[in-house]
C-alpha cells in the first residue's frame, strides 16, 4: 500500500482488527520512509460497480467519495460514527445486491437520501437540497464539491 504522504510503496501493517461489525478489517499502517501513519480498510467486494451518469459517462463506483458526501451531510449531527459506518456499508450492500453492475447515479442519490432520512432529518435535508440542485447536471463530482463543510452553517 502506497504511503499517502511520501509515495513510498513499502509500508508496514502495525495493527489489524475487525471493524464495522466484522464486515471490514481495519489496518493501521506505518511508512518507514517518512514515519507517516494511516489507516486502510479491507472489505468484501461482491462485484465491481459502475456508475452511469445521465450524460452517459461511466465511472467506477467510488466508495470514499460516497462516504465523504454522507459524512459532510452528517457533520455536527448527534449520530454515532458506528451508525454512520453501518449505514454506508448498508448502502453499498444494497447497490451490490441490485443484480446490475451498472447503476444510474440518480439511483445512488435516492438510496442515500432514503438512508439519511431514517437516521437524521437535518442531514437528509442538507443532502437532498444540494442533491436536487445538481440533479439536472447530474454531476456527482460537482455535487460533492458543492457539499463542502463550509457550506453548512452552524445551527
Ligand atoms: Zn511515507
Amino acid at each position: 500500500m502506497r504511503c499517502p504522504f511520501c509515495g513510498n510503496v513499502d509500508t508496514q501493517v502495525k495493527d489489524s482488527r475487525p471493524a464495522e461489525d466484522h464486515s471490514a478489517i481495519r489496518r493501521r499502517r506505518l511508512c518507514p520512509a517518512c514515519g507517516g501513519r494511516f489507516t486502510t480498510y479491507e472489505r468484501v467486494q461482491l462485484r465491481d460497480l459502475v456508475v452511469i451518469k445521465t450524460n452517459g459517462r461511466r465511472e467506477d463506483f467510488d466508495r470514499p467519495k460516497l462516504e465523504r458526501s454522507i459524512r459532510i451531510a452528517l457533520q455536527k449531527r448527534p449520530v454515532e460514527p458506528d451508525r454512520i459506518d453501518q449505514m454506508i456499508s448498508g448502502i453499498v450492500r444494497r447497490l451490490e445486491s441490485m443484480g446490475e453492475t451498472d447503476i444510474p447515479s440518480g439511483t445512488i442519490g435516492e438510496i442515500v437520501m432514503e438512508s439519511l432520512a431514517r437516521i437524521d432529518t437535518v442531514a437528509y435535508v442538507r443532502f437532498a437540497s444540494v442533491y436536487k440542485n445538481f440533479q439536472a447536471a447530474d454531476d456527482f463530482d460537482k455535487f460533492v464539491s458543492e457539499l463542502r463543510p463550509d457550506s453548512i452553517s452552524d445551527e
